[in-house]
């Protein structure tokens, strides 16, 4: 399999200030890790182009992308929510994050490359249309799902999310979308604290407790992620790819393993090979412990390479 890599150091940029678990450090012990296990000589890596405001308008308001513009501050620090800090850099970084799906997706309807996966930082689920929330500014994911739809007119395309927070950006942009399938596994009740999405044939939401483990979360993605995409078909699959639910991440309860992950990309990688020729995009979103993210990303790109 040809796997590319994309990020681009903008994404370095967006500084969250002295504490915040969603950092620079996040990409560059994925960078290290790849480099540490040899891993880096067998990929392709690509950067990021910038989002243009054609593209974020297939999901986002215009009063959105005007909110952003004019929050960003010339200097130190601005909060859109409790959350979600801002600085000077961080417009950049999120025109990269959401640029890296769309090249991704072009990557793959183009045949160069089979699947990719996007390192970028903000993440996007928690975006909504009309706001920032959650450490998101622009829905990454979202409008990759939208390019793919709108510029290549695809018909099916199936969203996973295995963030340990529900993707309430993701479920809002694309509900009543029968184009869209999205399947999402999420601690629960957790932030967002939203009440969580009615289930229905495009949308299969499956709240944890979080006591949750291996065994319910494996019990939920054989029990209704899978039926539910070998129905769908899918022509392509992308994935909210958030490492968060990992035992020794502090963000939240739910306790599963580097095993787990592993498990999740191999069954995502076997249904995208029955329906959509394989192609896969998948976006960072979550994952703050910084030794499991790596070690997990670095399995996670491994599987997508065919490598194990
Ligand atoms: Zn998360």
């Amino acid at each position: 399999m040809s796997t590319a890599y994309i990020s681009h150091p903008d994404c370095q940029a967006h500084d969250t200030g002295e504490g915040h678990p969603e950092n620079a450090r996040r990409l560059s012990v994925i960078d290290d890790k790849f480099i540490s296990s040899g891993l880096w000589d067998f990929i392709r890596g690509f950067d990021a182009p910038e989002v243009t405001q054609a593209q974020l308008l297939r999901v986002h308001t215009a009063e959105h992308l005007e909110n952003m513009e004019a929050a960003m501050p010339q200097q130190g620090y601005a909060r859109l929510d409790p959350d979600t800090v801002v600085s000077p850099g961080t417009m950049k970084a999120a025109k990269r994050a959401a640029g890296a799906v769309v090249l991704a997706v072009d990557l793959l309807m183009s045949g160069e490359m089979n699947n990719a996966f996007c390192g970028v930082r903000p993440p996007g689920h928690h975006a909504e249309s009309d706001r920032a929330m959650g450490f998101c500014v622009y829905s990454n994911l979202a409008v990759g799902v939208a390019h793919a739809l709108e510029a290549h007119g695809l018909k099916r395309v199936a969203i996973v999310d295995f963030d340990v927070h529900q993707g309430n950006g993701t479920e809002d942009i694309f509900v009543g979308d029968d184009r869209v399938l999205y399947c999402s596994i999420f601690q629960h009740p957790f932030f967002p604290f939203t009440p969580p999405p009615e289930n229905n044939e495009r949308c299969i939401s499956i709240p944890l407790e979080a006591t949750a483990k291996s065994a319910e979360f494996r019990a939920a993605v054989n029990d209704h992620w899978l039926p539910a995409l070998e129905r769908f078909q899918p022509e392509m699959v992308f994935v909210s790819a958030g490492f968060d639910a990992h035992q020794d991440d502090e963000m939240s309860h739910v306790s599963l393993t580097d095993a787990d992950f592993k498990w999740v990309a191999e069954q995502i990688v076997h249904i995208a090979k029955l329906s959509a020729s394989g192609r896969i995009v998948s976006v960072l979103e979550g994952g703050y412990d910084l030794q499991s993210l790596a070690r997990c990303v670095e399995t996670h790109m491994r599987v997508l390479m065919g490598l194990i």
